[in-house]
């Protein structure tokens, strides 16, 4: 399996793409979380990402793409793969066919997880309590809502025209939206 999760900050993409990957045995590969370990151990990558993060902004596609290329290279995402926050520009999409056609495989599924917007600035500011991190604060997390309507929105419609499109509702428990997923995977799965 090769999917990617796509929805808006705070939606759960996080950590429903742990959960299935866990089921399906493929790494969860999250780029917004590659970035903040580099952030955190003060790499040049993380050096450079950390600007734009801060801002709410995206991280250039060249500094994303290339490190989004190695990890998948690496062994344990021969078997498959879910990426979870990539791609966000149409300039990601356009790198990610090209470097899932050079290993012979496609993409099967891109799953949206969608959420109501107040419920989303609700969750993040809950999560910046318990995480603290740097960029959920209302002005950013408002900034990354944008971005996300501008630059990722789009890409929604271009899934769909592919026919790889699940959209999933994810208000609720995590549990009852994780099931909601796994459902609408295995209904692809069988079709
Ligand atoms: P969220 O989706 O809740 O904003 P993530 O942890 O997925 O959180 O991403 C955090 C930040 O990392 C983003 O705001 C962005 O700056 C950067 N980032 C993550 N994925 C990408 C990507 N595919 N392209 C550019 N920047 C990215």
């Amino acid at each position: 399996m090769r999917l990617i999760f796509m929805g808006p900050p705070g939606a759960g993409k996080g950590t429903q793409a742990k959960q299935v990957a866990t089921r399906y045995d493929i790494p969860a590969i999250s780029t917004g979380e590659i970035f903040r370990a580099n952030v955190g151990a003060g790499t040049p990558l993380g050096l450079k990402a950390k600007e734009y993060m801060d801002r709410g902004d995206y991280v250039p596609s060249e500094i994303t793409n290339q490190m989004v290329r190695d990890r998948i290279g690496e062994p344990d995402a021969e078997k498959g793969f879910l990426l979870d926050g990539y791609p966000r520009t149409l300039d990601q999409v356009h790198e990610l066919d090209d470097m899932i056609k050079a290993t012979g495989h496609q993409l099967d599924v891109a799953l949206v997880i969608t959420a109501d917007r107040d419920e989303l600035v609700a969750r993040l500011l809950q999560r910046a309590q318990t995480e603290g991190r740097a960029d959920d604060t209302e002005e950013v997390i408002r900034r990354r809502q944008e971005v996300y309507a501008e630059q990722t929105e789009p890409l929604i419609s271009l899934y769909r025209e592919r026919d790889l499109l699940i959209e999933v509702d994810g208000m609720g428990d995590i549990d009852e939206v994780t099931d909601r997923i796994m459902a609408a995977l295995e209904a692809v799965n069988q079709s």
